[in-house]
């Protein structure tokens, strides 16, 4: 199957074969032809497999035949975040390289000048956050009497409780009669019922059951305590190899302190959250995307959408309380065929229950790292759960003086970030860092044995399963009251 077989004209084929793309992928072939067709299209199929093209292509195609008029843009693309926008803008761009079309990004934190000056053009693609166009509607710089398709990127987020609102008003601007199209790697039931009073005999288009993981990345998950954290993560980060990473949080004040605490560590890090003047927000992924600094600690406005090339890992220093947000944050790692690997690491009561919730929806156990299916790790150093290789580790460096199960964990526990979604997360109450195990280990006693700690379980080397319920192997201070 080529390009040229779902329909597109020979210049969207060369394209995208600039670009080095020799086949579709499974959604491009399958939605490829339905949008061509004008349907609108319910769309969900694994992070990192070309969605964008499965929409971006078919519109260019359509849209090939017939003008743009100032400020009557003929299409809309809307994102969650604004670096999401501005990544489908650029691919926009690539893939209509032999086509005269005319595109205008709208996005928060920049001037609004040039995107005025965009828009009295005339544009044939508007590509855009909800707050932003918006602004401009409300300035009168805007219509969108002409648009005649519409696409919902990341759709279930925008239609989560921050965007709805905002979502239903530039639906309402829209003329009814139009194309609609959503995608996204997770399409619930229940927003795909939201979905249709925005869609009219939609097909739904689906590669795999939504809310799969891609199978391209490997997941492991990392039992320690509130306050091993850092440890943990520096531990993975010095046996993994790691050639760059997203470390995503679930509070973006623990994204400094964090950035902090590695650099003092000597890894290089730099911070992206949505509390940062967008040009910062734009430097740091940039330096990061070219490689300058290995290591982004992000809050999930780094979750969605975003693609960086050979992204080697993720980890999630917090595990997300909106088991979506996983399936989305790993999702950052293992694209186009590329394999990944990802690390969670919890530490509480409530981690358990966001893993539950996790293991649910992508219907499978996260293994435990170091167990065999979590898959062959290169070195056999390397395979062994993270308590029990801190353990063994103990005493050989001081960093890892401190184990971490010396059942200081309460208060991490207790205060620990509520189930809602990552924005919402974002303002959740704990504050791991006041644990700091960087102290720790500078002025702590070491436990140098290797024997447990009183009221911990041992954790059977024979151990079967993937999970904690599994495995029964539940670290003691999640079993003390
Ligand atoms: P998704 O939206 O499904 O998460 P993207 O559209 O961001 O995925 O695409 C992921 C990566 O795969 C991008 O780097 C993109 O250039 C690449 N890609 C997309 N389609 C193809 C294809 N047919 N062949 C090769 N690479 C592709
Ligand atoms: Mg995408």
């Amino acid at each position: 199957m080529n390009f040229s077989e779902l329909g597109l004209c020979q210049e969207l084929s060369q394209a995208v074969a600039d670009l080095g793309y020799t086949e579709p992928t499974p959604i491009q072939e399958k939605s490829i032809p339905y949008v061509l067709m004008g349907r609108d299209i319910l769309g969900s199929a694994q992070t990192g497999t070309g969605k964008t093209a499965s929409f971006t292509l078919p519109m260019i195609e359509i849209l090939a035949a017939g003008r743009a008029k100032a400020r009557l843009p003929r299409s809309l693309i809307l994102a969650p975040t604004r670096e999401l926008a501005a990544q489908v803008a650029d691919s926009f761009e690539k893939f209509s390289t032999y086509h005269k079309l005319s595109m205008a990004l709208l996005i928060g934190g920049v001037s609004f000048a040039d995107q005025n000056a965009a828009l009295s053009k005339g544009v044939d693609v508007l590509i855009a956050t909800p707050g932003r166009l918006l602004d401009h509607f409300e300035r009168g710089k805007v219509l969108l009497t002409d648009v005649k398709i519409l696409v919902i990127d990341e759709a279930d987020r925008m239609l989560d409780m921050g965007f709805i609102p905002d979502v239903e008003r530039i639906v309402g601007l829209l003329p009814p009669l139009r194309q609609t199209l959503f995608f996204s790697a997770t399409l619930s039931d229940d927003i795909k019922k939201l979905s249709d009073k925005f869609v009219s005999n939609p097909k739904v288009i689906e590669v795999a059951p939504p809310a799969s993981t891609a199978d391209t990345v490997a997941q492991h998950l990392v039992w320690t305590s509130p306050k091993g954290k850092r440890e943990a993560l520096r531990g993975l980060l010095r046996s993994e190899d790691v050639k760059n990473a997203v470390i995503f949080c679930n509070r973006k004040r623990d994204i400094s302190t964090l950035v902090t605490s590695l650099k003092r560590h000597d890894f290089g890090a730099v911070a992206l959250h949505g509390d940062m003047t967008q040009s910062a927000r734009l430097d740091a992924l940039q330096k990061f995307k070219d490689g300058e600094v290995p290591l982004m600690i992000a809050s999930d406005v780094a979750a969605r959408g975003l693609d960086i090339a050979g992204l080697s890992h993720v980890f999630n220093f917090d595990v997300p309380g909106n088991a979506e947000d996983y399936v989305h944050r790993i999702g950052r790692t293992g694209r186009a065929g590329k394999s990944g690997r990802a690390f969670t690491i919890a530490a509480s009561e409530d981690d358990k229950k966001y893993v539950g919730a996790i293991e649910k929806l992508i219907g499978k156990p996260i293994p435990l790292a170091g167990d065999a299916r979590s898959e062959a790790p290169q070195d056999a150093s390397e395979a062994k759960p993270a308590s029990r290789s801190k353990k063994k580790k103990a005493g050989s460096r001081r960093t890892e003086a401190d184990s971490p199960e010396s059942g200081k964990t309460e208060s991490g526990r207790k205060d620990a970030s509520k189930t809602e979604s990552a924005s919402r997360n974002e303002s959740g109450s704990r504050n791991e860092s006041g644990g700091n195990d960087d102290n720790r280990s500078r002025g702590g006693r070491s436990r140098r044995k290797q024997e447990n700690a009183p009221g911990e379980l041992p954790a059977p080397p024979e151990c079967k399963g993937d999970t904690l319920q599994d495995t029964g192997h539940v670290p003691a201070f999640l079993l003390r009251s």
